[in-house]
Parts: C-alpha cells; structure tokens; sequence
C-alpha cells in the first residue's frame, strides 16, 4: 500500500538523487555503496518526517494524553527495512535503487545494528515503540544514547571476547539533534533550607540533550519519537588549565560527561562501577522527567493535571529514581504540599517487573545513593516513612514491615529500587501470567497485602512486522495465499489457518520456505563459521544471553549424551540435527564464559568426528543480535526454551520462533505456559518439574548427586565433560562446572536431564512423520497472533495508562 498516491519511484529517485548530491555531497557517479545508504535512509526519512509532523500536530490539537516509556535499553536493530515496510515504500524504493543498478537488500545490510541494549527487555522496549506507533497512541520513548552501547562479541579460540561496539563509526542517518531540548543534571553537592524552600545545590552538573530518532507504525499510522539522551560537561575545555599545559586535566569534565553515554551496563563489581551505573540511571530518568514536566506545564499550565495528560512507564527498576525526582521537581520546583505530590506521582507512574531474581533485584548502597543524591534521599526518607505507617496502620508485622521498607537493614544499608517503584507507581505489572502470579507469592508478597489491588498481568508480546512479515516474506507470502492478507493489520486473524492445518499442499508450501530459509541460514552460518550445514537436517536453536537459568548447559549435556549414544548405536535411524547456539555473557559472568568456551569445544570435537557421520553438528553463532535472530528464526524448526520453571519471566524469543512455525520444546515457565495453552499440547514438548515442584525440591533439600547415580547417560555425559574429553589441551577446565551440578545444582538440570532427554527423542520421532510436523507447525503459527506486541500494548493502553 502506499500513503500518497503521488510517491511513485519516479518520484522517489529524484528524492534520493536530490539528497546524494546537496545532503550527501556526492556526484552518483562517484558514490560509494554508503552514500547510497545515507542518501536512502536521508529519502524516506523526509517522507516519515511529513507524518511525525501531522501527527503531532493532531495530539496537540486533540490535547491527546501521551505515553512515555522509560527504559535504558532500546534494542532496536536495523530501521531501513522496518521503516520502508511500515511506510508501504518497499516496492517504490526497491525500483528507485534498481534505476541505479543497485539491490535493496544489499543496502540494508550496511546499515549497523543499533546495540542500545542487552535481551529481551530492551528488544521488548523496541516492539513496543513499534506497536505504540501502529495504534496510533502518541508516546516518546526515552532513553541512552550510548556510543558504543552492548559490546560486540568475538570469538577467540572458543572464548568470548568483548570488543567495542562502533555502531555510530559512520554517522546515524536516523537522527535528530535537538540541542534546543537540553536540560541540568546535577550530582552530589547538599540540600540547604532557604526562605522559599529546601534547594539542592548540586557539586557537579552535566547537560542532556535529546537526540531524536522517528518510530513509523504499520501503514504509517503515526510516527512516534525515540529520544535518547547524550551528555555533555556544561564547559566542555577548562582553557585556562589547558593553555597552562594540563590537557587532560583541562578536558576531564568533558570526559566524564561522556563516560556517562559510552557503555550499557558498565561492570558494577567495583565501587566505581556501582557509580557509573547509578549515574546513567539517574541522568537519564531525570532529563526525561524534566522534559515530560516541561512539555506538559508549557502546554496544559496546570502541573496538577499530569496524571491526565502522561502516563509513565518504567521498564524495570533502572528508572526508579524517576519517583524521587518527579517528587521533587513537584515539590521543591512547583510548590506543591508533599502529599500532593505524592498523589500526582502515583497516579502519573507505572511500573513493570522483569525477574524475580534476587540477585537482579537492584539496590543502591546508601551512602552512596545519599552522597550523589542528597535530596532524593530525603524524599526517599519521606516516602518511606508514610508507607510504613500505613503498613503499621494496616496492622503489619515487624517483619512485613522490614520486607516493606525502600530501605534494607540487612547487614549495610540499602536503597532498594524494586520497593520505590512499586510504591510510586498505580499499577505494578509482571510480563507473563505464571510471573505475575509468582511475584504476588514471592518478592512482592508484603507490598502486595499491603496494596492488593496494584499487581497485574500484562503478558509480553512481539511485533509481527518485524518478526513475521520482515524477517520472513516467504511464510508471509505464503500466509496470505491461503487465507488473505487480513492478518497483516491483525495478528489474531492467522487462527483462519486452524481450519487448514491438514491441507498438505499448504504444509507443503510451508516446508519449502523453512527449507529456503535454512539454506540461506546454512549459507550464512557457513561464511560466519565455516561450518557446512545440512540443511535437511533438524535445526535445532538456543539463541538468547547465556545465563545458567536458560539452561544452555542442560541443552549441551544432553547434545554430548546424543554424541554418546550415536557412537553406541550406528546402526539406528538418528534424525539429522544441527544444534545451533548463540547468545552473551556478561563480561564479568564467569560460568556464563566457560559455557559459552563448552559450547565451542563440543562443536570442534563433534564437527571433525567421522563417526557421527554428519548426523550432528553444533555451531555457535558468534554476536548475536537482532538482525541474525531475524536470519535465524525463520530457518529453525525446533526452538530450545528450557530455563528452569519459575526462573524466565516471560520470553519473547519463544513467540518468535512459534509466530515463524517452529515447535518448542520448553519447560512450563514464563509465557511458554500460555503458549502451549494457545497452541495445544499435541503441538508443543513440554518437559521438566513445574515451577511449584522446583520450589518443592530446593526446600526440602535436593541431592542431585542421588539422580546422577541413578541415570546413565546423565552421567556419562558429565563425566565427559569434566574429565577433558571435549578440553585436552585443559583437562580440568569444566570440572568445577560440572562440580557445581553434582555438589546443588541451583538450576535442576540433573532433576530436569532425563525428563528432557526424552522429550528430545519423541522430537526426534515426531520429525520421522513430516506430515504430522507441518500440521504442528501450522497450529503454532495459527494460534500465536495473540503475542502480538498490539495486544500487549492495547492492554497496557486499557488498564494501565486509560488512553484511547
Ligand atoms: C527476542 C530477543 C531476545 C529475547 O530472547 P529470549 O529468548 O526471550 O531471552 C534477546 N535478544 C534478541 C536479539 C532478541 O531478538
């Protein structure tokens, strides 16, 4: 479809010759493949500026409550493809480039992922600025602007290795640089009364400013904005200092402004780690409270009316801070009583949890929070003391009540982040419906009783544009043969494929677009690694950061079980299978690192061993990021989702791969528990102990060592493992590794192994009957629309923000 009639790629061309020569500075005859690139993106992003324009224009007219989203992480991936898509350009702008010998695709892949986050929670920030968009709801996005964001990860000898992320190195078409839009951020320094007032007087101040990137829904419903922020020193060079010859030192406060936007995540083991963390979070949250203040007294007057005019979304604790500090532009900049205050921040606020976690459960020691924020530890004071009155009026225990406060007095004292943003905000929400139950029983169970009606549920979602109709135009091509193309503006239509799942030549057809996909995967893979890959053979994925609760050590265990047990049986009819792995540690994750050096081990050794006659392969897929999950995706046919049950809030891979007609093989956790409940249990694997039989073990005091006896080809396989046979160059290397699974096994892979060994084999004879796995196959896609990230989003819209 296109918009305006008007945007032929006659048109179009003369745009981007237009742009090449006067925005690029480029004679086409000399440009290079990346000012063709600019000049593209610089093209369609004047036409996506016409519409940013026109809706804008429409909020303010319509004086439309907007919805700000506060994240820092934006996993956004590439935009040209999206972008073209969503604007129903694609075709224009494919002929356009044509004119000048030069292939669409090829252009896209120049264009560098924008790393500006670390999993799912940033991917899930980036579907629902998409979605956002698409329902036309008018929000900004706010965030980092990180040079250098997640780092890159190389592989090197089989260990993972950190290298910079230079995603900015050629410029960003996309953005806007709105210096105009700049606001103070201050540090340390101390509070002082005044005859008005209390005033912070800040030690140290570092400027925001707002770069813009435009957000297009599908069939460029509205255009939203993504803005992140860079900091810069308010005097970027000491002059004086310099011509005295100290340049450094002349520079160093522009050096620790950008300290401040380098990296997501900098290590936080060390104290000054810790510092650099709680800095990015508070500048962040605070130049965008500023800005929402601000638009909102500047067009509606009145600050009392906020809560109807925006509504806040922090996603995760890392904006927690975002309560003090709009607590505090209330009341020390705006005059409003503290309770007040209180009731306007409440009611503007929402929160989401993402794990259960302890360890991931932030909080700031307090000496530290109170010397970088003196004021907001006030207010924190305040805060506190009337939420513990009203527990102690509610007739709380002395326990509850410790279990309640913003403070921990366990051992040093503590700012807890999780217990402030549930107090701030109206509504508290998990992302999955087991994780909302569980954080009603578990890390919330007191502020729960206290405020019953505040957790609920708002099961995540995906953008089917980018991860159907993008990344797999075959299937959607296919899709939309055999049952129109309502379901590309609703996901929720693809249930009309129910009714055909045993039609054969539609399995059929299916089939011959995964198989495309895998050998343009096998391809690819092939150039990344130079591994050769079958691509009749089974793909089998886990591809999601490497963390000992998804499990990826349990998937390995069982590969070298699968490794055993084709070198026994030779004679048996093995399925084909290509293991494929992929994903991050954290840099400081030692155990993550060694799976990850386990995983690279296993693939050398299997892939040069005759024996196995190519029955398997493992590869592991080096950087993972959004653009190889959308290579990857469409080619797998199994998808791995084995974290132990009560540990994955919800997942979003797992739609992914089901939207894209993969089966999965998972455990009941996180939202694979309402997958399979969509999808049917004759279409799903379902292994392993529930999320209450975990409990259950762990508190009655589990002995993996007993089921280890107890299974062989358990412990055949970890006694591989941990003897050297996949290390001989370091024999000892996984033994303290396979140690920890003998010695308390925290994740249950030694309870859940042989449970999952089995679900393996029955997908290994379910494969045997292709039919059947079409059929499969076409139920999961039919009955998956409902993780589309529009209904997320719509509910979000509904019960959270009340807009629309
Ligand atoms: C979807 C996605 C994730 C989340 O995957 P999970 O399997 O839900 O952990 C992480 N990274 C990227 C690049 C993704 O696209």
């Amino acid at each position: 479809m296109t918009l305006d009639p008007a945007s032929s790629a006659a048109q179009l061309d003369a745009l981007i010759l237009d742009v090449l020569r006067h925005r690029v500075g480029k004679d086409e005859l000399a440009a290079k493949p990346h000012d063709w690139f600019n000049a593209t993106v610089l093209a369609l992003r004047d036409r996506i500026i016409d519409r940013w324009i026109a809706t804008t224009r429409r909020t303010y007219e319509t004086k439309g409550k907007r919805v700000y989203y506060l994240s820092l992480e934006f996993l956004i991936g590439r935009l040209l493809r999206d972008a073209l898509a969503n604007m129903g350009l694609t075709r224009d702008m494919e002929k356009a480039l044509r004119e000048h010998g030069l292939d669409l695709t090829v252009l896209e892949d120049l264009e560098p992922d924008a790393a500006l986050g670390n999993g799912g929670l940033g991917r899930l920030a980036a579907c629902f600025m998409e979605s956002l968009a698409t329902l036309d709801i008018p929000a900004y996005g706010y965030g980092i602007r990180y040079v250098n964001g997640m780092f890159r990860q190389r592989i090197v000898d089989g260990w993972q290795v950190e290298r910079p992320e230079t995603w900015l190195a050629h410029g960003n078409p996309w953005e806007f640089d709105r210096r105009e839009s700049a606001y103070r951020v201050g540090f340390g320094g101390e509070v002082v009364e005044t005859a008005e007032g209390v005033e912070w007087k800040p030690a140290e101040q570092i400027e925001a400013s707002a770069v813009d990137t435009p957000v297009v829904g599908w069939r460029g419903a509205r255009v939203n904005t993504l803005r992140l922020w860079t900091a810069t020193a308010l005097e970027p060079i000491k002059l004086d200092a310099f011509n005295a010859g100290d340049h450094f030192g002349a520079l160093a406060d522009e050096v620790r402004a950008d300290a401040l936007v380098r990296v997501l995540y900098p290590a936080d083991s060390s104290p000054a780690g810790q510092e650099l963390r709680l800095r990015q979070e508070y500048f962040f949250s605070s130049a965008s409270i500023q800005d929402i203040v601000r638009r909102h007294v500047q067009f509606h007057g009145d600050v009392r009316t906020l809560p109807d005019q925006a509504a806040i979304q922090l996603n995760d604790t890392h904006p927690s801070v975002a309560v003090a500090e709009l607590m505090r532009l209330l009341v020390d900049q705006h005059g409003l009583e503290f309770g007040e205050a209180w009731d306007v921040t409440r009611r503007t606020i929402a929160y989401t949890n993402h794990t259960l976690l302890p360890e991931a459960l932030e909080s700031w020691p307090l000496p530290l929070f109170e010397r970088m924020l003196p004021r907001h530890m006030q207010i924190i004071y305040a805060i506190n003391s009337r939420v513990l009155r009203e527990a102690r009026k509610a007739g709380m225990s002395d326990q509850q009540i410790a279990a309640i406060s913003l403070i921990d007095e366990n051992g040093e004292r503590r700012v807890r982040m999780a217990n402030l943003a549930f107090v701030g905000a109206h509504s508290v929400n998990g992302v999955a419906a087991l994780h909302t139950e569980l954080m009603k029983s578990t890390v919330f169970a007191d502020l729960h009783a206290l405020y019953p009606a505040r957790i609920n549920n708002k099961t995540n979602g995906v953008t089917p544009r980018r991860w159907l109709q993008q990344c797999n135009p075959g299937l959607t091509g296919v899709i939309r043969d055999a049952i129109g193309p309502a379901f590309l503006d609703d996901a929720e239509q693809l249930t009309a494929l129910n009714a055909l799942a045993g039609d054969a030549a539609l399995g059929e057809r299916i089939a011959e677009v995964k198989r495309a996909n895998k050998v343009a995967l096998a391809r690819h893979l092939k150039d990344l690694t130079g591994v050769r890959l079958d691509p009749d053979a089974l793909f089998d994925v886990q591809i999601k950061r490497i963390h000992e609760y998804k499990r990826q050590l349990l998937n390995l265990v069982e590969t070298v079980a699968l490794y055993d047990q084709i070198r026994s049986h030779p004679e048996r009819d093995w399925v084909p299978r290509v293991k494929i792995f992929g994903g991050k540690a954290a840099p400081s994750y030692h155990n993550a690192k060694l799976i990850i050096k386990l995983a690279n081990d296993i693939a050398r050794r299997v892939n040069s061993d005759p024996s196995v006659g190519g029955l398997l392969k493992v590869v592991f897929v080096p950087n993972y990021n959004v653009s190889l999950a959308e290579r990857i995706i469409p080619a797998a046919d199994l998808s791995e989702q084995i974290s132990t049950a009560g540990m994955e809030a919800s997942g979003t891979g797992n739609m992914k791969f089901a939207l894209n007609g993969a089966l999965t093989i998972g455990t009941l956790d996180g939202a694979n528990v309402e997958i399979k409940d969509r999808v049917g249990d004759d279409n799903i694997f379902i292994f392993g102990l529930t999320a209450e039989e975990v409990e259950q073990r762990r508190a009655e005091g589990y002995q993996p060592a007993d089921i280890i006896a107890g299974s062989r080809e358990l412990q055949q396989a970890l006694s591989a493992i941990a003897s050297g046979v996949f290390s001989p160059d370091d024999p000892d290397r996984y033994r303290d590794l396979i140690g920890g699974i003998h010695d308390h096994d925290w994740f249950l892979i030694a309870a859940d192994f042989d449970s999952y060994a089995a679900a393996q084999r029955r997908v290994d004879a379910y494969w045997t009957d292709q039919a059947a796995w079409r059929r499969s196959a076409i139920h999961n896609i039919a009955n998956v629309g409902w993780f589309s990230s529009d209904r997320t989003i719509g509910e979000y819209a509904r019960d959270i923000w009340g807009v629309k």
